[in-house]
């Protein structure tokens, strides 16, 4: 253990208690990773301390001390992240706030005031009990507060009232000098001076440590219906879309799926999806405050899936149906796991989706791949998955995804819509933004953090 490291140990110690300060690499073997595919998650570094501090004044005190010592801090949430965000690749402090959960319920302003250590399932609970909702699902229910905010997450329930961004209404954050920042509140509005709070929303880590977050709530929808729609040609599917959002109904979700991918998240579950028929399926969740408003809604989908050559639709009412319905979706991720290499979040213009889907057909035919693609159309975002082939990692992978990429910014879309850039996406950054943006970044990183010590490596490329 270096020298500097060994030093802080007994700072933090102080600060947060002894049982908080763990040192062993046994105890903190969970804290070295993400879920970031094996082949591509960077490694974490040797010399590492996991603390576990109780209070945003313990966080306030653990950075101001790192800061002084020039030590790295690593904040980590669930460690659900896909691009290694939270992997501390540098000898230093991980920092962990699951001992910060609380969450409290303001039902007069519809928010909830969460702790960053509160899990996405927290939430759910919280808003719940309280008859409210909090209607984002970005996968894995593991992930926290912190963390949602910080990688500004997205997921199957955005088309409605959009991504993580969208329902931030207060941050509570602490500088990697120890000072604490509280932007924003149980607010609707506020254009006081340059927006701090939308910078650190999305920033991965590398501003400061989130340590409380005002989250705004909606009423529970009194119906809710998902519809699975199937199509024998894709280009009838994904034509779809963007017609029903057009004809003034918007759905929580729009999801485009492929039987492939949907049959094998089914029988890695032990079920069985409802449509066997067709290729090109769209999996809709709607909601309402009435079961006639619902169904109107359903009718007016239905009339457009057909005159779109959509099949006869599964219309799923019972909330263990529709549960059972976003079970199988959200496992085609843990069904392609074992033989995947990376997964992209690609987003382009909704109306540019079917261009995106023509040009992965012709990179996989031209490599010969299986490159399975599916996700939010609603959106425009889609999940495209390198695979190995054989249990190999093929040669092309590098190559395919330039291509993919480049696609995507020549569709007026972006590299990533929904994981971050983290570690594993920082050598594409230069593709998709201008050298004048990336010094920006730069020079902002450097007045929030002037001695890099918060998630160094991460997110902005070096000179
Ligand atoms: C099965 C599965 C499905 C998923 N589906 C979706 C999806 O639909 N949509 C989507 O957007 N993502 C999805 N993800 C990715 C992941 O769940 C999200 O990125 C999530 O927001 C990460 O939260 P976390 O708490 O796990 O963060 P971590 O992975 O622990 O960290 C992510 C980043 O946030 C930073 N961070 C964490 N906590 C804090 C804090 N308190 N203060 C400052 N920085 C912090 C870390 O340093 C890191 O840079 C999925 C992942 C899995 C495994």
């Amino acid at each position: 253990m270096t020298r500097k490291i060994g030093d802080i140990i007994k700072k933090l110690e102080e600060i947060v208690g002894q049982e908080w300060v763990i040192t062993e690499r046994e105890y903190m073997e969970s804290y070295l990773r993400d879920e970031t595919p094996d082949v591509l998650r960077p490694s974490a570094a040797e010399d590492l301390i996991l603390v576990k501090p109780s209070s945003t004044k313990e966080v306030s005190q653990i950075l101001k001390a790192a800061n002084q010592m020039r030590v790295p801090v690593f904040p980590v949430g669930g460690r659900t992240g896909l691009v290694g965000g939270c992997v501390p690749t540098d000898p230093g402090v991980i920092l962990s706030l699951e001992r910060m959960n609380r969450i409290e319920v303001d039902k007069e302003n519809l928010m909830a005031i969460a702790e960053a250590g509160a899990t996405l399932a927290d939430l759910i609970k919280a808003a719940d009990e309280a008859d409210l909702f909090f209607p984002l699902h970005p996968g894995d229910e593991g992930a926290q507060i912190g963390g949602l905010v910080s990688t500004n997450a997205g997921g199957v329930r955005a088309v409605k009232y959009g991504v993580m961004r969208n329902y931030v209404k207060g941050v509570e954050a602490v500088l990697p000098t120890g000072e604490i920042l509280n932007l924003g509140g149980l607010l609707i509005k506020n254009n006081t001076g340059y927006d701090l709070m939308h910078l650190i929303i999305g920033s991965e880590g590398t501003l400061c440590v989130i340590t409380k977050v005002i989250i705004k709530l909606y009423p529970k929808s009194g119906y809710s219906v998902t519809l699975v729609l199937p199509f024998d040609s894709r280009t009838d599917a994904i034509r779809t879309v963007p017609k029903i959002l057009q004809s003034g109904v918007t759905p929580l979700a729009i999801e485009y799926v492929g039987i492939k991918e949907l049959n094998k998240a089914a029988e890695h579950l032990s079920e069985e999806w409802p449509i066997q028929t067709a290729n090109a399926q769209l999996i809709i969740i709607l909601s309402g405050s009435s079961e006639d408003e619902v169904y109107s809604d359903c009718e007016k989908i239905s009339e457009i899936a057909e005159e779109n050559n959509a099949g006869e639709a599964v219309i799923a009412e019972t909330r263990e149906e529709q549960e059972r319905i976003l079970r199988i979706r959200s496992n085609i991720y843990t069904a392609l796991k074992p033989n995947m290499v990376d997964i992209l979040d690609i987003t382009v213009p909704m109306s540019r989706l079917g261009d995106l889907m023509n040009e992965i057909d012709r990179i996989a035919e031209k490599y010969g791949a299986y490159l399975p693609v599916y996700g939010h159309a609603g959106d425009g975002n889609l999940h495209i998955h390198v695979m190995k082939v054989d249990g190999e990692v093929p040669g092309y992978v590098e190559e395919i995804e330039n291509e993919i990429y480049s696609i995507s910014l020549r569709l007026g879309g972006v590299i990533t819509g929904e994981h971050g850039v983290g570690k594993i996406r920082i050598g594409k950054l230069r593709k998709a933004l201008t050298e004048k943006e990336i010094s920006l970044m730069k020079g902002i990183k450097r007045i929030f953090d002037p001695n890099n010590i918060l998630n160094p490596g991460k997110v902005l490329p070096s000179d």
